[in-house]
């Protein structure tokens, strides 16, 4: 069986040193905000090239903290509109509604699977505040015409970059630094991933990065003093000494990543099957690869039935689920066909050369 992500065998690569870290952990004594989560947030601030980083309990929380914290720096507020894209994963959706604020949604472009930067100007009213883009499965979103609306309609421009950690653009400016703040994941199976919960805000406002760091941690400015309502939103110390071991290395695991898309794109012709747009550059790093057509589910009992294990991301969009009731009823029709037909195939930087060729011979033969 060729598994879709085998976790244990990712990190087993690194069992010697996580066992050393876990070691001076224990013996430090410091299990809460010491030496570990400073350390990854200096170094995750320089792999991203932003002024700060703070580091977070989770992605969700990412970015819960990011729309928060405009909320106390008086640049949102209760009941403002965010435009976000309608197909991404419901986080980054809960987080705008558990900040208090309404999601907009937008369609994608069928092509990128992101935001359709042509739609967005439709969709905005006088209440709308903020952008947050999601670079999904791992491409960068296209950021031009985006930054000339955000400033044109003076709107907060964010990102979901959950999936896009290392990912960059033209000119090496890489997710997380595209905009004024930026909500990452560290959940164990994204490309920088954590062996339990853990998440960073990346931004280079100074102002912003300290209400973050005070709000993850009650509030609070220094022991016992409690500046705003704060929550309990930490990074936790041992997963920020996991993420040190592992940073070094997310580079050229994005690259193995790389290397068997290009394998993929090369290789799988069969025309049943619709591969995703790539440009041959560093702006994806392929969290996922989603492949669409028309009868889905007749393919993934297929390639089941030939052993090879598949994802679908996602099988339902936001606005049907029973979450958000209230947008049932509505219809977003690319959106849709995108969940209807896609399946994600297994890449991950420990897939062997032989499990590759045997996932490429298998769709070639689907018909
Ligand atoms: C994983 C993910 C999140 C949430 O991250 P958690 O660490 O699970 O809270 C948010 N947005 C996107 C796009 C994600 O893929």
């Amino acid at each position: 069986m060729i598994k879709f992500l085998d976790l244990h065998t990712l990190n087993a690569r690194f069992e010697t040193e996580f066992q050393e870290v876990f070691k001076k952990f224990l013996d430090s004594g410091y299990y809460v905000l010491g030496n570990n989560v400073r350390s990854f947030e200096k170094s995750y601030a320089e792999y991203c090239d932003t002024n700060y980083c703070v580091g977070v309990s989770n992605g969700l929380d990412a970015l819960i903290l990011i729309l928060e914290a405009y909320k106390v720096l008086g640049k949102l507020q209760e009941g403002d509109e965010v435009i976000v894209p309608a197909n991404t994963y419901i986080a980054s959706i809960l987080g705008i509604t558990k900040a208090g604020l309404k999601p907009v949604l937008v369609e994608p472009d069928l092509n990128t699977f992101n935001i359709d930067p042509t739609k967005i100007e439709a969709a905005i009213t006088p209440k709308t505040k903020a952008i947050l883009v999601v670079h999904l499965y791992g491409q960068l979103v296209e950021m031009t015409t985006i930054y000339e609306i955000a400033k044109k309609h003076n709107l907060l421009l964010m990102e979901d970059a959950a999936q896009a950690h290392g990912a960059k653009n033209a000119n090496d400016k890489k997710a997380g630094n595209l905009s004024d703040a930026a909500g990452f994941s560290f959940y164990p199976t994204k490309n920088l991933g954590a062996l339990g919960e853990a998440g960073a805000v990346t931004t280079n406002d100074e102002k912003l990065a300290e209400i973050i760091t005070k709000l993850r941690n009650y509030g609070s400015s220094s022991k016992y003093v409690n500046q705003y309502k704060g929550v309990n939103n930490r990074l936790d110390e041992i997963q920020a000494a996991f993420l040190n071991v592992k940073l070094p290395h997310v580079d050229a695991d994005n690259e193995i990543r790389r290397q068997i898309a290009k394998r993929y794109i090369n290789e799988i012709n069969n025309p049943i099957l619709i591969l995703p747009n790539y440009k041959n550059d560093d702006s994806h790093v392929f969290h996922q690869f989603v492949v669409r057509t028309e009868n889905r589910n007749k393919l993934q009992v297929y390639l089941t039935e030939n052993n090879i294990g598949t994802l679908i991301h996602y099988e339902t969009p936001p606005h049907k689920q029973e979450a958000y009731k209230e947008w049932n009823q509505r219809s977003f029709p690319i959106t849709e066909k995108i969940h209807v037909e896609c399946l994600s195939l297994p890449i991950n930087p420990i897939l062997k050369t032989a499990e590759i060729d045997e996932i490429i011979t298998v769709l070639n033969k689907y018909s």
